[in-house]
This record gives structure tokens, C-alpha cells and sequence, in this order.
């Protein structure tokens, strides 16, 4: 297999307990790519064991993908949040990440992950493009560089945007492609998409989404539904047409028009 520049697969990943040691079989795209940074961030944290502890944790809690467990097992999440934070970036619990914005709960980024690897086009040969709605701090994106071929991620809010390509730096993945911009829009460009995952709520599923997404694709958002109680969305597009899952209630962040 042909290597491209800067695949973190080239980075050393022994000897320091900070970089993310595999904490469950490896799989398919996880076992290529451990997301650990080029750089310990010296923040003193074992974070490995706390991982480890983390996606056992998630197991128990009925995640039973080996890829996705091995991925939330693999992403340093303590890099993602403000030092002030660290020792709770293990924790099931999302965290303020600056402009009224928060980090997913890693229970809730495994289970849509896992969902996403149930898409139809999925289960013959992987997961291939990714479209991410909602880039926040760049944790989930990592996360899905593990499970997808390519993985675009549209965020509205400029410091955001550029807080994830901080974040994301020292990752080196090449397979990520942070954009800047409206993601109701979606972006054609990547189109169509095996899958596409949304990290923001509104109260309706955008058309250029459902248009964006191949046959075969899968898309999972949080949606306010009449009531205004937010749900857990599921649209798979078979070729017969849109197929609409609505599981279980979820908290997100609104999904906003324009950017800031
Ligand atoms: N996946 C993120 C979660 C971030 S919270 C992470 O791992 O950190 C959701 C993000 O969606 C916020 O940063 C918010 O600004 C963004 N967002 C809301 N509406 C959006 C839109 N229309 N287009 C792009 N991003 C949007």
C-alpha cells in the first residue's frame, strides 16, 4: 500500500504513556491510523488507561463495533478540550469548547459512529466520504478519520473552525477536510457521501443533506420533532427513497444558518 505524506501511521507510537496504546482488537481503518499527535502535550495524564477505562465503559454501555471502540480508544481527547478541563475529557459528558459551543459526550460520538457503519454502503468495503456537519473542536472528526475513507467537515463559526485546525495539526490526517461555511448548505463539491453525520440540531433535515447523500448512504442528526423534544435521526436513501428511523432523545446545540 502506497503511504501518503504525513500519515500518522509513520509516527513513533511507543514508549510514552501519553500516546493512545490500542485498547481493543484493532480493526480495518483504526488498526492503520492510531490517532495519536506527533507531540506529547505534557499534561501529565496517563491518558491511555483513561481511555481504556472510557471504552470499556462505552462497551458496557452497548457499543459493539470494534472499529468505532478501537477509534474512541485511539483519539486523545484531552486534546481537544482547554487544559482546565482535561481531567474530565474521559468523563460521558460534553464539555464548553468557546463560543457557547460544546464537545460531544463520547457515548453519544461512538453510538452515531456506530450507526453511520450501518449505512448499506458501508458494509462492502467500509465507509468512504463522510460529511460532518458541525467541526466544533475537531474531536468527532478524528474520530471518523479513523472509520472513513475521507471525512469533510463544515463548521459555521470562524474561531471554531480555526480552533480545530490547532487542534487537529498535530494529528497529521490527511484524510480530514476542514471547511468553513454554512453546513445546511452542505457541501457539493464532496458529494455524494457515503454518510453524513450532523453535531447540531434544527427542526428539519436540510434538503441539499437528503440531495448530498449517495444511494446507499446514511445520514444520523439530532432533529427537534413537533414537540420540541430533540431526537436521535436516522434517513437511509435506498434507491427506493428516503427511510426515516427516529430513535432515542438526544442534546445538541442548535443548527444555525449563515456563518459567524
Ligand atoms: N463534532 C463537534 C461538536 C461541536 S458542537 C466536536 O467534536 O467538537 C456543534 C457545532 O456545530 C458547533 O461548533 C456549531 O457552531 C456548529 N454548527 C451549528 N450550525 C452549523 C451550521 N449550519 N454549519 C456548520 N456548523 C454548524
Amino acid at each position: 500500500m502506497q503511504r501518503r505524506p504525513g500519515f500518522p501511521a509513520k509516527l513513533p507510537v511507543s514508549g510514552n504513556a501519553a500516546m493512545g496504546k490500542p485498547v481493543v482488537p484493532p480493526a480495518s481503518a483504526a488498526q492503520r491510523k492510531p490517532a495519536v499527535a506527533a507531540a506529547p502535550a505534557g499534561v501529565g495524564l496517563d491518558s491511555s488507561a483513561v481511555r481504556a477505562r472510557m471504552v470499556q465503559k462505552l462497551a458496557a454501555g452497548g457499543i459493539t463495533s470494534a472499529p468505532v471502540l478501537q477509534a474512541m480508544g485511539a483519539v486523545e481527547r484531552h486534546r481537544f478540550v482547554d487544559s482546565a478541563l482535561v481531567n474530565q475529557a474521559y468523563e460521558d459528558t460534553s464539555l464548553p469548547i468557546g463560543l457557547g459551543q460544546t464537545i460531544s459526550k463520547p457515548s453519544v460520538v461512538a453510538r452515531m459512529c456506530e450507526l453511520l457503519l450501518g449505512a448499506e454502503s458501508a458494509r462492502h468495503g467500509g465507509l468512504g466520504r463522510v460529511l460532518e456537519i458541525g467541526t466544533g473542536c475537531g474531536y468527532q472528526a478524528a474520530v471518523l478519520s479513523l472509520l472513513a475513507r475521507e471525512v469533510y467537515t463544515l463548521e459555521r463559526l470562524r474561531g471554531l473552525h480555526d480552533k480545530a485546525r490547532d487542534n487537529l495539526r498535530p494529528f497529521r490526517l490527511a484524510n480530514v477536510h476542514l471547511l468553513f461555511g454554512d453546513g445546511m448548505l452542505g457541501y457539493a463539491k464532496g458529494a455524494p457521501y457515503a454518510a453524513i453525520i450532523a453535531a447540531a440540531g434544527g427542526d428539519a433535515v436540510p434538503l441539499a443533506w437528503c440531495d448530498q447523500l449517495a444511494v446507499g448512504g446514511r445520514l444520523v442528526a439530532p432533529m427537534a420533532l413537533s414537540g420540541g423534544q430533540q431526537m436521535l435521526l436516522v434517513i437511509d436513501k435506498t434507491p427506493h427513497g428516503l427511510k426515516q428511523n427516529v430513535l432515542e432523545p438526544v442534546h445538541f446545540v442548535p443548527l444555525k444558518s449563515g456563518i459567524a
